[in-house]
């Protein structure tokens, strides 16, 4: 009589618990110097989610305070903005940035655009940023390698965990500074 609810405690731990790891592990934990990227070929469209800790784009992680620290910030993101020079794609396939979305807890979403100000956040510790990025293109089936170019603007950024989704199915790559190309199975 006893044993049973045990075995069924036991039965939903394991159950719940296994994914969540799982879930976890993708996203990429905070490592100063890694970042985990989703990459998604659909159609014309290109998208790409950065997750990365804030050390590596900046040199300190906290709600930037002094004018030094906000200008930082908002050179940061002028070059994220500036995706086409981040993510290089064959010149046939005629791609195009569309949006760029930058996104963390501890900057506020007015300096992230560029303005001034909006000292409306608060953070110490460890922060990421989430870039999104969409890109279309005219003759996607002409992308057969991605270039991330990422490394070469933030040199504090070492390796990157890239899951990618194509019409061919899923795969998994990880680039450095020194193999920054993803290679596209059309
Ligand atoms: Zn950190």
């Amino acid at each position: 009589m006893k044993h049973i609810p045990i075995c069924l405690v036991l039965g939903i731990c394991i159950w719940v618990f296994s994914p969540d790891a799982g879930h976890a592990h993708e996203h990429g934990a905070h490592v100063h110097g890694a970042a985990a990227m989703n990459l998604a070929l659909d159609g014309p469209n290109v998208d790409i989610e950065l997750e990365t800790p804030l050390d590596n784009v900046l040199s300190f992680e906290y709600t930037p305070k002094t004018a030094e620290e906000k200008r930082e910030v908002q050179t940061m993101a002028e070059t994220l903005r500036r995706a086409e020079a981040l993510f290089l794609f064959p010149a046939a396939a005629g791609c195009e940035l569309k949006e760029v979305s930058l996104e963390s807890e501890a900057i506020s979403e007015e300096l992230l655009s560029g303005k001034d100000g909006g000292d409306t956040v608060n953070f110490e510790g460890h922060a990421d940023l989430d870039a999104d990025f969409s890109f279309v293109c005219r003759n996607p089936q002409a992308i057969t390698r991605i270039e991330v170019a990422l490394f070469k603007y933030f040199p504090r950024l070492n390796e990157i965990e890239v899951q990618m989704v194509t019409p061919a199915g899923q795969k998994s790559a990880e680039l450095t500074g020194r193999d920054n190309i993803l290679t596209v199975t059309p």
